[in-house]
């Protein structure tokens, strides 16, 4: 039996399909400044940019970032450190890290200019098969489908599929299908209208048919299923997860420690942290937050230092991935002991830590210690 997807194929024509899409694009299409010269590179970062985070957010950061590294070049001769420094804030850092290795790999293995062909793009650090179709497609106008949440949700309307669009075979289904509505020419330009469309017409909630320039080719709205498609039977089981973040003080300097390669947020500074649903196995009961006893003890075996603990009042709440942290901090005093060997930490000023790249947490935490006016800020 033919799936909806084949249905589709068979009841629509692609070239009008491809023409409406291409016509509403020219007049509504978005004014994004990556926009302005898609030359592989821009192309590149700006995708980047843009996974799991909104195109509002990314536009400053854009700009920023091509106005320290223009080129492959410039971003391929930078220290980590400052690329994480002008990430920061952005999150999932794993792709700042891989941007500027792959930045390197271009200079040294393509002599400074980003392939074009799809094999030697995916393997580049960071770059996926959708990464790799939007800098193909919008950079050197190639024949390529792309697929994100925006059109995953465009192409399940358009031809009203049930299917559970987590599960392998349909996400299968949906490339082809990407594959096989793109035009011969202006490839680039009617995959970024989809993205467009899917995100300011045929929204998750709300779909504005009634304005919506492909109306007409849409099964959904033909049944009226539009506001129960995209379908997901998977549903995210989120966990709790209760930390403290010590602010560890001495001679006027504050104990930070940088991420480590398996960490979240790898390579950015922090705080040092204590989990206390780790620590819940070595006493009875669950711990709560800012539970000093076993922060003080962590203190000691973690990191080596004795200290006396005070509560700062600042409590943060924070999401990464499926887990929910509530964050409590709690201020060492009257610090004694050395820092144990092969710990990635230093001691700095107030103004220094301001200086590093730090965790989105960790920003928080010194600006909501600068406002309680705490001595150690
Ligand atoms: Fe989405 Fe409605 Fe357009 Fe169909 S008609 S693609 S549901 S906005």
């Amino acid at each position: 039996m033919k799936d909806a997807f084949q249905c589709w194929l068979d009841h629509h024509n692609t070239g009008p399909f491809g023409r409406a899409v291409l016509r509403w694009f020219r007049k509504h299409g978005r004014k994004l400044p990556w926009r302005e010269s898609p030359d592989p590179y821009r192309v590149w970062v700006s995708e980047i940019m843009l996974q799991q985070t909104r195109v509002e957010t990314v536009i400053a950061y854009y700009q920023r970032f091509l106005k320290r590294f223009p080129d492959v070049q410039s971003l391929a001769a930078a220290g980590i450190d400052e690329v994480l420094q002008l990430w920061e804030g952005l999150g999932y850092y794993r792709r700042a890290r891989s941007l500027h290795a792959a930045a390197r790999i271009v200079v040294q293995e393509y002599a400074g200019q980003v392939p074009l062909v799809p094999e030697d793009l995916l393997k580049l650090p960071g770059i996926g098969r959708y990464t790799a179709g939007a800098i193909l497609s919008i950079a050197n106008d190639q024949r390529q489908p792309i697929l994100e949440g925006n059109t995953i949700r465009l192409h399940s309307r358009l031809v009203a599929c049930q299917q559970d669009i987590d599960d392998a075979k349909t996400r299968n289904r949906l490339w082809s299908f990407a594959d096989a509505i793109i035009p011969g020419k202006h490839a680039g330009d009617f995959n970024q209208a989809l993205m467009d469309l899917g995100s300011t017409i045929c929204k998750q909630s709300g779909p504005d048919c009634p304005n919506c320039p492909v109306v007409n080719f849409c099964a959904a709205f033909r049944r009226g299923s539009q506001h129960s498609i995209p379908r997901r039977n998977g549903r995210v089981i989120y966990e709790d997860l209760y930390e403290t973040a010590l602010i560890v003080q001495r001679r006027k300097k504050i104990l930070v420690i940088q991420r480590g390669p398996d960490e979240w947020w790898s390579g950015l500074w922090d705080f040092p942290r204590v989990r206390l649903n780790q620590l819940s196995e070595k006493s009875p009961g669950f711990p709560t937050p800012g539970d000093s006893q076993l922060v003080r003890e962590n203190l000691l075996e973690q990191f080596g230092l004795r200290g006396k603990s005070q509560p700062t009042g600042i409590q943060l709440k924070h999401a990464v991935t499926r887990y929910r942290i509530t964050l409590e901090c709690l201020a060492i005093s009257d610090v004694s002991g050395r820092i144990k060997s092969g710990m990635n930490c230093k001691w700095q000023t107030p103004g220094q830590i301001c200086q590093l790249a730090l965790t989105t947490s960790a920003r928080r935490i010194v600006k909501s210690l600068e406002q309680s006016r705490m001595g150690c800020m």
